[in-house]
């Protein structure tokens, strides 16, 4: 045998993907990442999502669960959780005591979330006072157009949507910066404390009410639009939930339109390839099940977080229909916990061992681990578990790479990918490789946009 022989075949060699991509897989890809762009337009937040999936989901038959409602297999059902997480379940022709194909996801993204008494006034200006959701680095998020979602739960119980910002004539918001001419101290500061979090205050208006006695006549300005369109009142913040986000749609990046560039791929990228493979799905073998949770960028806390008993309730009803019992049905399945990773950036190479970072157009990165400081906080997939994807994979041409965030001691993450072992269900990371990670726009290749499709596919049909 020749040594070039021997080198192919005892030697891993991964290949670039635009290398191994047919034209009908570039076709599909084009069109995948155009649905794609729509759904992170819609989804500006996790409740935006959820409305989006809901619409999404009843457009191709999914019907909302109730409980002892009869299922078989074909099924398409789906349970909204307080509108700020989603389950999606097509039932299998085989019985949940086999275990069910699961993709976990977030639809959380890093912002900036208003305080519970946000408004005030300076210098004859009226902001709002933010408390910062999720890892953000503060200085990205001064100078960047701003939009505002949520909902308002007012005194008589009533609710009002919000959502200013989005539409072309609306006003956006903004947080500012200080001008170079007189940021020299500023310009001194480590990174993480040039902009501190208590200054990542929204301008909202500076025109007062006509009475000069008054004495927050500019606040009163923003209170008196604000009850004049939506019939607030100030104490009405109190029971709000209103989010500031980017102010921007996707768009393709680059010369060719290799990249896609937005607010929220992280982890909206991994929910909607969840959600495209299982919307493929007519009767699968095994149960197929999407979880899209909220609060993962905060730990997965909370009611409509992954730690959340909410998905083991939907999961114990439609074992409930089968007289199956919940643990034997955990015990059995297979759970791809879809979030994305690191991408490795040559401009801040120093952070990653080249050999184990997700390059961009390699396709979904596969992370047996996350976690920091030697695995902690990992939920560490098995050799079997990651074999059984990787052979998956590769029998059906899905490009796939290995990926690990960053070098070791270097920092870390984490994903919901523990709180599904928790449950005893066999689980790995696999997601969409992600250039400036947690900014207010972020980058990835739609090349791994579509593969992390295809393996959410793959896991559907076949694990
Ligand atoms: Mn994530
Ligand atoms: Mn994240």
């Amino acid at each position: 045998m020749s040594e070039k022989k021997l080198s192919e075949q005892l030697l891993y060699s991964p290949k670039h993907g635009y290398d191994r991509l047919s034209d009908a897989e570039r076709a599909e890809m084009e069109a995948y990442c155009r649905d794609y762009k729509t759904f992170l337009d819609r989804g500006k937040t996790e409740r935006l999502c959820v409305d989006y999936c809901i619409e999404l989901a009843a457009a191709r038959g999914f019907v909302e669960y109730v409980p002892n409602m009869e299922l078989k297999a074909g099924d398409k059902v789906y349970c909204n959780n307080r509108g700020k997480g989603i389950m999606l379940a097509v039932i299998g022709r085989e019985s949940l005591a086999k275990g069910a194909n699961i993709g976990a996801a977030h639809t959380d993204a890093p912002r900036l979330d208003l305080k519970p008494r946000p408004l005030y006034e300076d210098a004859e200006m009226a902001y709002f006072k933010t408390h910062h959701y999720g890892g953000i680095r503060k200085y990205h998020w001064v100078t960047v157009p701003l939009e505002l979602h949520g909902v308002v739960t007012c005194a008589d119980g009533s609710e009002i949507e919000l959502h200013i910002g989005d539409k072309p004539t609306d006003p956006q918001f903004i947080i500012n910066d200080l001008l170079p001419h007189l940021g020299r101290e500023q310009a001194k500061k480590p990174l993480g404390e040039a902009i501190p979090s208590e200054s990542l205050n929204i301008l909202v208006g500076s025109i007062p009410v006509t009475d000069e006695e008054e004495k927050h006549r500019f606040k009163l300005g923003v209170m008196q639009y604000l009850h004049e369109t939506y019939g607030m009142v100030e104490e009405d913040f109190i029971s709000a939930e209103l989010e500031a986000v980017p102010a921007y749609t996707a768009r393709d990046v680059g010369f060719d339109r290799s990249f896609i560039a937005a607010y929220g791929h992280d982890d909206r990228v991994c929910a909607y390839a969840e959600l495209a493979a299982l919307f493929a799905l007519e009767m699968p073998q095994r149960t197929a099940v999407c979880i899209f949770a909220d609060k993962e960028e905060i730990g997965s806390e909370g009611v409509s977080g992954m730690q959340s008993q909410a998905f083991d309730k939907f999961m114990s009803e439609l074992c409930h229909t089968q007289g199956v019992s919940l643990y034997e049905c955990y015990a059995h399945s297979f759970c791809i916990s879809a979030d994305v990773t690191a991408a490795y950036d040559p401009n801040f190479a120093e952070v990653y061992d080249k050999r184990n970072a997700a390059m961009v157009n390699y396709g979904v990165g596969l992370c047996k681990y996350t976690g920091a400081g030697g695995k902690s906080g990992a939920s560490d997939a098995s050799a079997e578990v990651v074999g059984k994807l990787r052979k998956l994979l590769n029998d059906d041409g899905v490009h796939w790479q290995m990926a690990e965030l960053g070098k070791t001691d270097m920092g870390g993450g984490g994903t919901v990918a523990k709180f599904m072992a928790q449950r005893n269900i066999d689980v790995i990371d696999a997601g969409v490789p992600v250039l400036s990670m947690h900014a207010p726009c972020e980058t990835v290749a739609k090349l791994d946009c579509y593969m992390t499709y295809r393996c959410m596919k793959s896991v559907f049909e076949k694990a």
